[in-house]
Parts: structure tokens; C-alpha cells; sequence
């Protein structure tokens, strides 16, 4: 939806505030806007509170303080989560495994039969249905997972370092695939991940935390057009981002970088 000239922001994180007992305090005036139809992934350290901002944005969670506000044409229900981990029940089949949020919703397999073809075609699954979890690669499973995501058709999907585990070549196929879905589906993508690559090649907004207490410290603009291709990939541009990625990443994790920020003034 555009509104004066600008996409409509779809969820808004204010101030928000995470501390779990023990005053572990894993976020600390966390803000951050998502526009609708956006890209943006969230790059930070191990520890920083990626995964905490991610489930809180889900309602997982609680935030301590602050609030996450869902522009309500959009709707805070229509969420999809990928975890890293593909969490595929092993003894069900892959159109069982994809069917479950639907049967959740009261879908019998009969009803739900063409959302599940539809979710396994969009990441290339389609003629796997049958198919056991054990008898899938590590690619494989994570697309069967991502399929249980979209299976609900979701407006937002939220991904936590889906492809970490990944060999390299895979993880570039699945990055590949993942654009081509979101150009094909239109929906929102908030996407977790430690590797400045993975994220300048997908994003179109790179939100760059701090350390422990998490903190967006600044976002960065992936200016390149989509699709993006291995041209892309292997372009001078995405070399400068990927090198502006990791120099303000860098300056996020100094102790104290409100500090140096203030000094550079
Ligand atoms: P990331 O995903 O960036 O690696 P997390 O969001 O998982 O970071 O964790 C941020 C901090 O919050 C870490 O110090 C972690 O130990 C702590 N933490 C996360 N979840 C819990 C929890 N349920 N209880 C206590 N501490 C937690
Ligand atoms: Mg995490």
C-alpha cells in the first residue's frame, strides 16, 4: 500500500526492552520499522538479541517495555516463523509435514490439498510429497519448512538464520530461490542472520545491531534493483556493500559506541 508517495510502515518496534531473569538484558530501546513488501534483515554479533527481537515480533513473546505496533489492515496474525532448525515432525510425509498450520486452522489434508501443492511448488518441492524427512537433504528440509511457513499465505514471514547450517553452494541456491518466492508471493521478509553476504545480497534494508543489550545502531540501504542474480552476486556494487556492511557492523560492536558516535560529532 503506498500512502503520500511512501510504502505503509507494517509493524513498528518503539523503544522495546527484553531483559529475561537474571537481568540478562538482551534488548535495549530496540526501534525498527518494517514496510510492507520490504526486505530487511537484522545483522548483529551472536548473543545480540536477534533471535529475542524476532520472537517478540511473532508473539512469542512479551516485550519487557516499549511496544510493536502492527498497522491493523495488515493484521499481527498473518505471520509465518522459520527457525534454523527445520523442526519437521520425522514421521510424517512432506505434504503432512506442510499441511499442519492448516490443519491446525481445522483444513482436513482433502481441503488443504491445493494451498499444500501451491506452498511445495513456490520452493521447488513440487513431486516430494510423499517423500520422508530422513530421505531429504539439509536444503530439502529447510524448503519443506519454509513451505509450512508460506502454507497459511501469510502477509510476513520471519526467518532465524534459516540457512546457517547450510554448505555454501546451497545456502546461494536457497538465497536465490527466496527472492524469486518473495517476488512471486509479495509478502515481507525480516530475515536473522550473522553473515554480511547473505544479507546485502537479499535485503534492501540491512538493520545493523550492537552487542548485548541488542540495539539497532543504524540500517543501511541495499540499493540494487531486484531480481538479483549471480550478476549481482559477483558485481563491484555488492563488494561495497558488502565492505560498508562490515565496517558498520565493526563500529556497532565497540563497548561504547554511543560514545564514539558522540566523539566523531
Ligand atoms: P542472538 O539470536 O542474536 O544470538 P538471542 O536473542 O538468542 O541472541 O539472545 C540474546 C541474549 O539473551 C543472550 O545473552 C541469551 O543468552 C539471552 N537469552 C535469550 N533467551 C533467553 C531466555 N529465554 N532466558 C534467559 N536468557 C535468554
Ligand atoms: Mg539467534
Amino acid at each position: 500500500m503506498i500512502e503520500n508517495g511512501k510504502q505503509a510502515t507494517l509493524v513498528e518496534l518503539i523503544d522495546v526492552v527484553k531483559t529475561f531473569p537474571g537481568e540478562v538484558e538482551a534488548l535495549r530501546n530496540f526501534s525498527l520499522g518494517v514496510e510492507d513488501g520490504d526486505f530487511v534483515s537484522l545483522l548483529g554479533p551472536s548473543g545480540c538479541g536477534k533471535s529475542t527481537a524476532l520472537r517478540l515480533i511473532a508473539g512469542l513473546a512479551e516485550p519487557t517495555s516499549g511496544r510493536i505496533e502492527w498497522n491493523v489492515e495488515h493484521g499481527a496474525g498473518s505471520v509465518g516463523v522459520v527457525f534454523q532448525e527445520p523442526t519437521l515432525m520425522p514421521w510424517a510425509t512432506v505434504e503432512k509435514n506442510v499441511w499442519l498450520p492448516l490443519r491446525l486452522n481445522g483444513l482436513s489434508l482433502r481441503s488443504a490439498r491445493p494451498e499444500i501443492d501451491a506452498a511445495l511448488r513456490m520452493v521447488k518441492l513440487d513431486g516430494c510429497e510423499k517423500m520422508f524427512p530422513r530421505q531429504l537433504s539439509g536444503g530439502m528440509k529447510m524448503r519443506v519448512s519454509i513451505a509450512r511457513a508460506l502454507a497459511t499465505r501469510p502477509s510476513v514471514i520471519l526467518m532465524d538464520e534459516p540457512f546457517a547450517s547450510l554448505d555454501e553452494i546451497t545456502r546461494f541456491k536457497l538465497n536465490n530461490d527466496l527472492l524469486e518466492l518473495k517476488e512471486k508471493t509479495g509478502c515481507t521478509i525480516i530475515f536473522v542472520t550473522h553473515s554480511i553476504f547473505e544479507s546485502v545480497f537479499l535485503s534492501r534494508r540491512i538493520a545493523i545491531m550492537s552487542s548485548r543489550p541488542g540495539q539497532v545502531i543504524r540500517t543501511l540501504e541495499i540499493d540494487a534493483p531486484y531480481p538479483r542474480s549471480e550478476e549481482f552476486r559477483t558485481s563491484a556494487e555488492y563488494l561495497q556493500y558488502c565492505s560498508a556492511a562490515s565496517a558498520a557492523l565493526q563500529d556497532s560492536m565497540k563497548p561504547n559506541h554511543d560514545f564514539v558516535e558522540r566523539c566523531k560529532t
